[in-house]
């Protein structure tokens, strides 16, 4: 057997990678050489392929394990041995479970290139429990922060396989056209015992390359879908997103992805959620930040001022002798947590900053140099002054 590459060099990254550095090597690699992608290759390629998408498999299930990690590090492949029976072993991994915790449990979609581990049995789909499944589809929308103290109804418009209304979904009209595959005996699949490379047996498992998958061959195809059962079709759908979600979060609209080739259930929308910047108000999870600058003289003798809210603006007294960056906690002006996670709404914190003007008029000099000698007008902080200022460090 060949010289064992070091795990770092095979995912390419150095020795002081985070895990999510590890992780995002894996995972392209694991997008790369994936047999799936493969299966129109030479046979040459094929084995390069599954040979590197096992490789890859094999670093990633040491590098991303810490106790596994840190002996590689140490002992570098020597390690392998030194655990005795009951140690550690490189080779010994799951590689569903590496796919599963890399891609998620359901179909990763990208970019609609016909790509699904959830898509066959074999890899994402190894429960056993969803037999056949159409694609998901991901797609993203952005919302204000007044949209998302509120909750909203959204549009998006998404492209998604629907099954061909000419043959209704079975690739021609005619049943006895539609035959079982020869080669992979209607499962689909095809299944290659790979050597096991630590004595540990495994399996191959891509789509079948003479029916695609579909474990079904068409000898009339449909016309309008040629023979494929499906097409693909742009349409507008509607979802309600709930108050309080954040950047990042996603909504699952169920059947809402593509329908599956093989008669299936219909994968699912997943709309992930985007906030736009707010022009005043900065968000912190639940909570709010704005910053408002006040006069001098509203500093001395206290005032008004209006502060923008989600809901419209709202009041605030400035109390008299009010220091620069002292913030004022508006309390439940936040955003409300969405249902589920979380808990209450969010405030909204105000920071009050002091203007001072730049120019004077020749009059408003001389009064204020009236008043410049004045013993309040001293510096002379206070606990309370002190407080304020120890409370802005740590906030906006
Ligand atoms: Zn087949
Ligand atoms: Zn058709």
């Amino acid at each position: 057997m060949a010289q064992k590459r070091d795990y770092y060099e095979v995912l390419g990254v150095s020795k002081t990678a985070s895990a999510d550095e590890i992780k995002s090597a894996y995972r392209k690699l694991a997008l790369k050489w994936h047999p799936d992608r493969w299966v129109s290759g030479t046979d040459a390629e094929k084995k390069t392929a599954e040979e590197n998408f096992k490789e890859a498999a094999e670093a990633y299930s040491v590098l991303s394990d810490p106790q596994k990690k840190a002996r590689y590090d140490q002992f570098g492949f020597a390690g392998d041995q030194m655990g005795g029976g009951g140690g550690f072993d490189f080779g010994g991994f799951d590689l569903n479970e590496i796919l599963r915790s890399v891609f998620g449990g359901g179909g990763f979609n990208f970019g609609g290139g016909g790509f699904d581990f959830g898509d066959f049995g074999g890899f994402g789909g190894s429960t056993g429990t969803r037999a056949s499944r159409g694609q998901d589809i991901r797609t993203r929308v952005t919302l204000t922060l007044e949209e998302i103290a509120k909750g909203c109804t959204k549009t998006v418009s998404i492209e998604h396989n629907r099954p061909c209304p000419e043959c209704g979904g079975k690739g021609t009209k005619n049943a006895s056209d539609i035959k079982t595959c020869p080669t992979c005996h209607g499962s689909g699949q095809v299944r290659q015992a790979m050597r096991g490379l630590f004595g540990m047996q495994s399996y191959s498992i891509s789509a079948c390359p003479q029916c695609g998958g579909k474990g079904k061959i068409v000898s009339n195809p449909c016309r309008r879908c040629h023979g494929t059962g499906l097409e693909r079709i742009r349409e507008e759908v509607t979802f309600q997103v709930p108050a309080g979600v954040q950047e990042g979060m996603q909504i699952t609209i169920s059947g809402q992805g593509h329908a599956d080739p093989n008669g299936g259930v219909n994968g699912d929308l997943l709309v992930v959620i985007r906030e736009a910047p707010h022009a005043q108000l900065q968000r912190d999870g639940n909570n709010l930040f704005y910053t408002h600058f006040i006069s001098v003289m509203d500093a001395m003798l206290g005032g008004e001022i209006s502060v923008p809210c989600l809901d419209g603006a709202y009041k605030l007294r400035v109390e008299p002798g009010t220091q620069s960056g002292t913030i004022v906690k508006v309390r439940g002006k936040g955003l409300p947590s969405v249902q589920g996670y979380g808990r209450g709404t969010g405030d909204l914190y105000v920071k009050l900053m002091v203007w001072i003007p730049r120019r004077l008029s020749r009059s408003e000099r001389e009064k204020m140099e009236e008043i410049r000698s004045s013993s309040s007008f001293t510096p002379d902080l206070s606990r309370e002054d002190r407080a304020v200022f120890d409370k802005t460090k740590n906030i906006f």
